[in-house]
């Protein structure tokens, strides 16, 4: 007896294309914020092409700087060399417009999160990207499938969800929305494991896992410091020793950065409607106060310009 019976993969994949990049040589990324910049990175480090698009001039200068200092302490860290430098940054090119990037097979959106500026951001990609070209957002919190519906391929818009510093974590988040077809979800996951990194299938969903999970505990020690019951560097060590974790959650709300963090704990505030996400007065003081972490030097803790922390 033949199994007549529609099978969910079935239903979901009704989209599948048949123009698909065969090779993935060329990346366009939009936003060089810290997960532009290293996502940028990662992928050049992998053989690739790379164009990182910024909106002015002066922010294309910072990221370019901000990247090469990055490096540049790896190198004092013997943990890459000059000459692997000069590879990486010989394969990305910087510009603030979106001329020249038709040939990309990949566009990877990386602009502050924000969903009205995202969805222009989807709408250039999408016009300027050709037919098999696959569309991705680095989004933590806002819907994909939304961003998808701007464009004519919402088949080929998927989540990409690297975490900071994207060099070092070896994990991204591959997020499927309504749209994606399999096909879309296996290019991005053979691409994930060309550029180093584990990929984890996750259905669109507030926050996904690592965001949905780790804020909760961001908060909770930005509470713990509120109600005096110890100071930063103690809740963080208290965490990283007791709990082996590499960074403690005050620091790493600053590597994140806290207008980030803001930004997730409202969506996810929004969307779930969970007390745990009601974010902690201090971190909207210091987000008031422009201290948005080891971005802008100050924080939670104070940070030198190589981005360590001085007290
Ligand atoms: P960021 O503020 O460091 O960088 C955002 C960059 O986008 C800025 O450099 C800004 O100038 C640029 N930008 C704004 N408008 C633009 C435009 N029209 N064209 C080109 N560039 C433009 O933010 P980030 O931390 O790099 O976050 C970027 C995205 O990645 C967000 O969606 C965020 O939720 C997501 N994300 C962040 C982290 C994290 O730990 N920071 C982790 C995972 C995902």
């Amino acid at each position: 007896m033949p199994d007549n019976k529609l099978k969910l993969e079935d239903l979901l994949d009704k989209t599948q294309s048949v123009d698909s990049p065969d090779k993935i040589s060329k990346v366009a990324i939009v936003g060089a914020g810290v997960m532009g910049q290293g996502i940028g990175q990662s992928i050049a480090s992998a053989g690739m092409d790379v164009v990182i698009i910024e909106k002015d001039k002066e922010n294309l200068q910072r990221a370019q700087n901000s990247l090469s200092e990055f490096i540049d302490n790896e190198i004092k860290r013997w943990a890459m060399t000059n000459s692997e430098k000069k590879a990486i940054l010989s394969r990305i090119t910087w510009q603030t417009t979106f001329d020249n990037i038709g040939d990309c097979d990949l566009f990877v959106e990386a602009v502050t999160e924000d969903f009205e500026l995202k969805k222009k951001i989807f709408g250039e990609m999408d016009k300027r990207a050709k037919g098999e070209s696959i569309l991705i957002s680095n989004t933590s919190t806002l819907s994909l499938t939304k961003l998808a519906e701007v464009t004519s391929r919402p088949e080929k818009v998927i989540g990409l969800h690297f975490l900071n510093p994207v060099p070092k974590v070896p994990l991204v988040e591959v997020i499927k929305c309504v749209h994606t077809s399999n096909e879309t979800v296996k290019i991005i996951k053979e691409f994930a494991k060309n550029i180093g990194k584990t990929p984890v299938e996750v259905y669109e969903y507030p926050g996904y896992v690592t965001t949905r999970a780790i804020v909760p505990l961001l908060n909770e020690a930005m509470y713990i410091l509120l109600e005096g019951v110890a100071i930063a560097p103690d809740i963080d060590t208290a965490m990283k020793l007791g709990y082996n974790f590499q960074y403690g959650p005050l620091e790493m709300a600053d590597i994140m950065g806290l207008d980030e963090v803001l930004t997730w704990m409202e969506s996810l505030w929004k969307t779930l409607g969970e007390p745990r996400y009601r974010a902690c007065p201090i971190l909207r003081k210091l987000v008031r106060e422009k201290k948005l972490g080891k971005k802008t030097g100050e924080g939670f803790y104070k940070y030198d310009h190589h981005g360590n922390i001085i007290e």
